[in-house]
């Protein structure tokens, strides 16, 4: 017997090495291996044979069997990876093309188009994009921007505050989630003397919620710190950013207003774009600004050398630099330049909003 299993190795291994495709390697397994084989239903046998025999028998059959297992895989192994190269050489099918009918490709949300064609124009201009934590310092988010003890805006009715027992370490200060992107002025601050130039796009935090509000929102602002800014130089960089988000024939106004870390400090208007003058006879008044003509865009001013104070060793010296900030939201312009009434539409991911940009 012991000589039959080695004849029907011997014999196996040659078929597999002659074996030309995968197809005939799954007939020399069944050949060999199935249930109705050779090797199978000597194995069978090997019950009945006299017990000094039974072991070296059985022995010798289940190593001939794990060889012919092992050389098959072997075999059909290089087979597959041959054919499937030829396959793909021969044009006979591409894995890597999309099904028929194609997919149609999605496109990006509002509000990053918004906030990639801000930050274009605003690197045209020789500004870098910077960024900071959302999670943030009650110091940076507050303190060093010149917010009294108090201050309306940091109550608890308008800020999102981290429970002090959730932080994984205690911490002097309080941590809260930033409620505009200017806490990352101060850090841009700390970490590059002037001059310095940048915009800063992110999400913010407010406990909001209505039609223009919701409790998370995108801000972007811009800092410019260095040597004889002025206000006219605000002026001038809004007017560009504010063209090259609406059309070239927008002016800007700016009008008096507070904030408590910029000293003047404005609000700022463009040119309403769907009317051409704000005409103010009750019928023909104009939905976007009211017969205004002017809409309301956002916030600016002068640095306060107070909030220099806080970066002061670090080259910026309220008595010899001076600097500019403004801010606006990211979904009050694109619902201002596409017309779209209520903001939550925005977050909803309707792709019949979504998809008619991009
Ligand atoms: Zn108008």
């Amino acid at each position: 017997m012991l000589d039959e299993i080695q004849k029907i190795g011997s014999e196996a291994e040659q078929k597999i090495s002659a074996a030309k495709t995968t197809a005939e390697i799954e007939e020399i397994r069944v050949e060999y291996l199935g249930r109705r084989s050779q090797l199978t239903s000597l194995l069978r046998g090997i019950a009945e044979l006299p017990d000094a025999e039974k072991a070296a028998a059985g022995k010798a059959a289940n190593q001939v069997r794990a060889e012919i297992e092992s050389l098959l895989s072997e075999r059909e192994t290089a087979l597959a990876d041959g054919e499937m190269a030829e396959s793909i050489a021969g044009g006979g099918i591409d894995i890597s093309l999309p099904g028929a009918p194609a997919l149609p490709i999605g496109n990006l949300n509002l509000i990053t188009l918004t906030r990639r064609r801000i930050e274009d124009l605003m690197v045209g201009l020789g500004y870098r994009v910077a960024e900071g934590p959302e999670i943030e310092l009650d110091f940076y988010n507050f303190t060093a921007l010149n917010h009294p003890e108090g201050h309306p805006a940091r109550m608890v009715q308008d800020t999102f505050y981290v429970a002090p027992g959730s932080l994984a370490r205690a911490l002097d200060d309080e941590v809260l989630l930033r409620t505009h992107t200017s806490p990352v002025q101060v850090r841009a601050m700390e970490s590059q003397s002037p001059p310095l130039f940048i915009v800063v796009p992110g999400k913010v935090y407010r406990r909001d919620s209505d039609a223009t509000h919701s409790p998370m929102f995108h801000q972007v602002e811009g800092l410019a710190v260095a040597e004889g800014i002025t206000l006219a130089d605000l002026k001038g960089t809004l007017l560009e950013l504010l063209r090259g988000l609406f059309g070239p024939d927008r002016e800007i106004r700016m009008r008096p207003h507070f904030f408590p870390f910029t000293e003047p400090s404005v609000e700022f208007d463009v040119s309403c774009f769907a009317c051409s003058e704000g005409v103010t006879e009750e019928s023909q008044r104009c939905g976007l600004c009211k017969g205004i003509g002017w809409i309301e865009v956002g916030g600016a001013g002068m640095v306060d050398p107070e909030v220099f104070g806080f970066v002061e060793s670090n080259g910026y010296d309220p008595e010899r630099i001076q600097g500019f900030a403004f801010g606006m939201g990211i979904e009050r312009i694109a619902m201002l330049k596409h017309g779209i009434g209520d903001l939550r539409r925005i977050f909803e991911g309707d792709v019949r909003l979504i998809g008619q940009f991009g």
